[in-house]
């Protein structure tokens, strides 16, 4: 099942990010068997670190919507309507509500499409966007293949949470560790400076934790009750979460192309 794939072949997320016209420009043609899943649990538990080793390991695109609402915060995408309704409302500080994201996804729905499948990282985030992301894949003819619920003890998660570094130029996610002496400052894939996510700190850490506790974890008992939940321990290394998760994956039926 699982498939290596260079990186720097498959890692472009330009459609995604921009949404239409812009095209992307990855081979999905080599991946033969795509999955289409869902990355569910809490903030930190580590689901962009697993969502960009499992398209390593399967070929399906990472598509997350913190990315979009951060590329729009950026003015780096495409200006439609739902991207501007989303900009003007954070640019007051206001939560941007299930109709705007859903919005923002139903306009990228060629990334749902996609031959090489697709993993959705921060979305569905509440009971209602699970709901619209069901007629969005129905509209397309589509259907999910699993949810993977990441689960890791509250103190781990927020220990996480503390660590984790962005990098300015690829934008990929690592994890810092305190104790080593020498400077940890460059990204190791692309030597690009890291830095704190504002959400990061932790007085957003403790609101987002409770927001993900009221709004996202009903998520959980939805997806079960559809048969589609996939529980998976989000202790340990990156390769080791991704491992449980392919393994977990394998027992599943494999998906129809
Ligand atoms: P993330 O990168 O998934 O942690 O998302 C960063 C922030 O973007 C979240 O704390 C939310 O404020 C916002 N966000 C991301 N995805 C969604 C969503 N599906 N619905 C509402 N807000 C979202």
């Amino acid at each position: 099942m699982a498939r290596v794939m260079d990186k720097q072949d498959t890692d472009d997320r330009t459609a995604w990010r921009q949404g239409p016209p812009a095209n992307c420009s990855v081979p999905h043609g080599k991946v033969q068997v795509p999955w289409r899943l869902v990355l569910l649990g809490a903030p930190g538990v580590g689901k962009g670190t697993q969502a960009e080793l499992l398209h390593q390991r399967l070929g399906a695109c990472h598509l997350s919507t913190g990315d979009l609402l951060r590329a729009v915060s950026r003015n780096h995408c495409v200006q439609s309507p739902a991207m501007m309704a989303a900009q003007e409302l954070m640019r007051h500080g206001a939560l941007i509500p299930d109709s705007t994201i859903c919005e923002m996804v139903r306009e990228r729905s060629e990334c749902l499409r996609c031959s090489g499948g697709f993993l959705l990282d921060g979305f569905p985030r509440t009971l209602g966007q699970a709901e619209a992301l069901h007629g969005i894949l129905h509209d397309e003819k589509l259907s999910l293949d699993a949810v993977v619920d990441y689960e890791l003890p509250l103190s781990e998660i927020i220990s996480r949470l503390s660590s984790r570094r962005t990098c300015e130029k690829c934008e990929s996610v690592c994890t810092i560790t305190p104790e080593v002496s020498t400077p940890q400052d460059s990204c190791r894939h692309c030597g690009g400076t890291l830095f704190q996510r504002e959400d990061d700190n932790p007085e957003a850490v403790s609101v987002r934790l409770k927001v993900y506790e009221r709004d996202t974890a009903p998520l959980i008992q939805y997806y079960k009750r559809l048969g589609l939940l996939l529980s998976v321990d989000a202790s340990g290394s990156p390769e080791e979460i991704c491992a449980r998760t392919l393994n977990a994956l394998e027992h599943r039926l494999q998906p129809t192309v």
